[in-house]
C-alpha cells in the first residue's frame, strides 16, 4: 500500500521517480573477483580462506553477495526492510541475478524472520528476495526453516555474541533437499546464515551455499559491523 500512496523517490539520491533510479543503480558498488572462495570477502588475490573467515567453523560451503553494503546500499536496504518497499525486492533480485551465476540443481530457501519482527512488519525481505530470485532463475523456493525462541537483534553485538545469539534458533521443517541455496538480504558477520545452514545440514542437506544482496566489508569500518547496519 505504501508503495502506491507515497510519491516515489529514489531512496539513494532523492530524485523523483523509481525507488532506485537508473543512475544510482548503475553506481551500485558491485562485488567481483578476486574474492575469498569461502565467504566472498573481496581480497587482493583469490584465496580459499581470508582473514575474516579463517579458523571459523562455517556451516555453509560458500557465500556470495551482489553489492557491498556501503552508505547508498544501506539506504536501499533500510527502505526495503523497515518500510516494506516491495518493488525493491525485485530490484535487488535483478541485481543479484545479473551478478551471480544461476545455481544448478538446487532449491532456494531463506533465513526465516524473528516471529516478533514478522508480526510487526508483516513483511519479510529475505523471503521476498528468495521468491524473486527463484522466479528469475526458474528454480524452486521452499520455506525449509523455522526460527524458534527469541534472539536479540544482532546489531551492536560482537562476533562471539552474535554466534551465541543465533545458536540453535533455526530448525529444518522437513528433510531438506541435498543442495540448497540459502538467501538473506545482508551478510554482516555470517553468524546468522551459518547457524541457519547448520540446521539444514543437521537435517540432512549436504551442501548449502549462501546468496545475499549485500555484504558488509570489514575494510569499510574498523570493526566491520558499524552502527546502523542491519543484523544478519
Ligand atoms: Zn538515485
Ligand atoms: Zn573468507
Amino acid at each position: 500500500m505504501l508503495d502506491l500512496l507515497l510519491p516515489q523517490r529514489c531512496l539513494v539520491c532523492g530524485a523523483t521517480g523509481p525507488q532506485l533510479c537508473a543512475g544510482c543503480r548503475a553506481a551500485l558498488p558491485v562485488l567481483g573477483p578476486p574474492l575469498c572462495e569461502r565467504c566472498g570477502a573481496p581480497t587482493a588475490w583469490p584465496v580459499r580462506r581470508c582473514n575474516e573467515c579463517a579458523g571459523r567453523r562455517l556451516a555453509f560451503a560458500t557465500a556470495r553477495a551482489a553489492v557491498a553494503y556501503d552508505d547508498a546500499v544501506r539506504l536501499l536496504v533500510a527502505g526495503w526492510k523497515e518500510r516494506g518497499l516491495r518493488r525493491l525486492a525485485d530490484d535487488a533480485a535483478e541485481v543479484v541475478a545479473g551478478r551471480l551465476p544461476r545455481p544448478g540443481d538446487a532449491v532456494l530457501t531463506f533465513v526465516p524472520p524473528d516471529r516478533d519482527r514478522r508480526i510487526t512488519r508483516g513483511y519479510h525481505p529475505a523471503e521476498r528476495l528468495a521468491a524473486a530470485l527463484a522466479a528469475r532463475w526458474s528454480i524452486p523456493c521452499e520455506p525449509l526453516l523455522t526460527r524458534s525462541g527469541r534472539s536479540r537483534r544482532q546489531r551492536g553485538l560482537s562476533l562471539p555474541e552474535r554466534r551465541r545469539n543465533v545458536a540453535g534458533v533455526f530448525h529444518a521443517r522437513t528433510r531438506p533437499p541435498a543442495r540448497i541455496v540459502l538467501v538473506d538480504d545482508v551478510y554482516t558477520s555470517g553468524a546468522t546464515v551459518s547457524a541457519a545452514a547448520s540446521a539444514l545440514r543437521a537435517a540432512g542437506a549436504r551442501h548449502v551455499d549462501v546468496v545475499t544482496f549485500a555484504r558488509a566489508l570489514r575494510g569499510t569500518s574498523p570493526v566491520g559491523l558499524g552502527r546502523g547496519q542491519q543484523p544478519t
